[in-house]
């Protein structure tokens, strides 16, 4: 019954969607993953949308406990890309196809407003058709807004957790309350803006993400990225257990039932854990693949947990052999910017 409300009305109340993740039988289960479907192939076909990740920064001033780029991680072999390296990647990955380029990183001072915006009116200076995402944590108000006025369309930052009290556990010197306000600049902004949390967290039921849920919902984001905690040897977390396939699907089921129009990543950190992730991924809902196009040296470096896969490699025998995987789950790759159909740029 909580199924099809979800699935009619787009929404539960909080104590509602704690009932249905207490109850969730495995038929129930499948059911969700049914509805989360149709509900995906209605707004947006079977497409799966490709992005381009570009890792410019493993250097980090924030110390989060279960990263394994975080400051205090003495072991990391630290890079940072150059202006001309990141724009080669681009240029590498728009001969290839790709039409969306995510530039991912740590909180690197080195990547002030100036040099990021030379990077993005140097590519939409170039190309007409691509959309430029960053995710490179928290900034100030002016700055997103800079970034934006140069050409950035989307912003991605999870919230991770909305559980306070855990939350300032893991993020010495930040507060939770600083990371939602970055995510209301960035939409009064204009961008296209992605927020969502960790599976697995210690001390976290599946039941506890019913807030991250209703959390989501407000925001309404026009992408929603979670994947399972996975620890990393070097961090303080490295001996607990990480999040599962399982209740990532479940989860990503749940979401596209309450942002129907979401883009949804089926992350990488969901393709480590279970070698068919993704493509479970795909069929609970989720409609994005980010293929990696950091060049193959910094790979190993830009180590956020433990036995991280590499999808992606810069060739085009590469790709093609993500589009056959995507193809014979029963989708379709699109290499097209992709937005979110209810965006438009400011
Ligand atoms: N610094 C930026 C930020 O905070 O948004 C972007 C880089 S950060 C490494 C990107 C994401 O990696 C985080 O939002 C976090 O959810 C995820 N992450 C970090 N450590 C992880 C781990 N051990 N397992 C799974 N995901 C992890």
């Amino acid at each position: 019954y909580l199924i099809d409300k979800l699935s009619i009305k787009n929404d539960l109340s909080q104590e509602e969607l704690e009932v249905l993740l207490t109850n969730l039988t495995e038929e129930d289960r499948d059911y969700l993953i049914d509805k989360a479907y149709e509900v995906r192939k209605q707004y947006y076909g079977n497409t799966v949308f490709f992005r381009g990740l570009i890792e410019i920064s493993n250097i980090c001033k924030c110390d989060c406990f279960y990263c394994g780029i975080r400051a205090s991680n003495k072991k990391a072999s630290r890079y940072r890309l150059s202006k001309e390296e990141i724009l080669e990647c681009c240029y590498r990955g728009y001969s290839l196809g790709y039409r969306t380029f995510v530039f991912q990183g740590g909180e690197d001072s080195y990547f002030s407003d100036e040099l990021l915006e030379s990077i993005i009116k140097t590519l939409k200076g170039k190309y007409s058709d691509i959309a430029i995402t960053l995710s490179l944590g928290e900034r100030g108000e002016e700055s997103f807004k800079r970034l934006y006025e140069a050409g950035a369309d989307r912003y991605l930052l999870r919230h991770e957790t909305v559980n306070e009290k855990l939350y300032k556990e893991l993020h010495p010197n930040m507060s939770l309350d600083n990371r939602k306000k970055c995510l209301e600049y960035l939409k009064e902004i204009g961008y296209q803006v992605g927020s969502g949390f960790l599976i697995g967290l210690p001390g976290l039921k599946l039941t506890d993400y019913a807030k991250d849920l209703i959390f989501l919902k407000k925001l309404k984001p026009h992408m929603v990225g979670i994947g399972p905690f996975i620890p990393h040897e070097d961090t303080p977390l490295k001996n607990e257990n990480g999040g599962t396939a399982y209740d990532t699907i479940t989860l990503l089921a749940i979401i596209r039932l309450l942002l129907p129009d979401v883009l949804l990543p089926a992350t990488t950190a969901l393709g480590t854990i279970d070698p068919k992730g993704r493509e479970k991924g795909f069929k609970a809902g989720a409609n994005v693949i980010m293929p990696n196009l950091s060049p193959m040296e910094c790979r190993k470096k830009y180590a956020l947990y433990n036995g991280k896969v590499f999808l992606g490699k810069e060739s085009a025998e590469e790709k093609l052999k993500i589009e056959n995987s995507i193809l014979e789950a029963g989708f379709q790759p699109v290499l097209t910017r992709g937005d979110n159909v209810r965006w438009k740029r400011k």
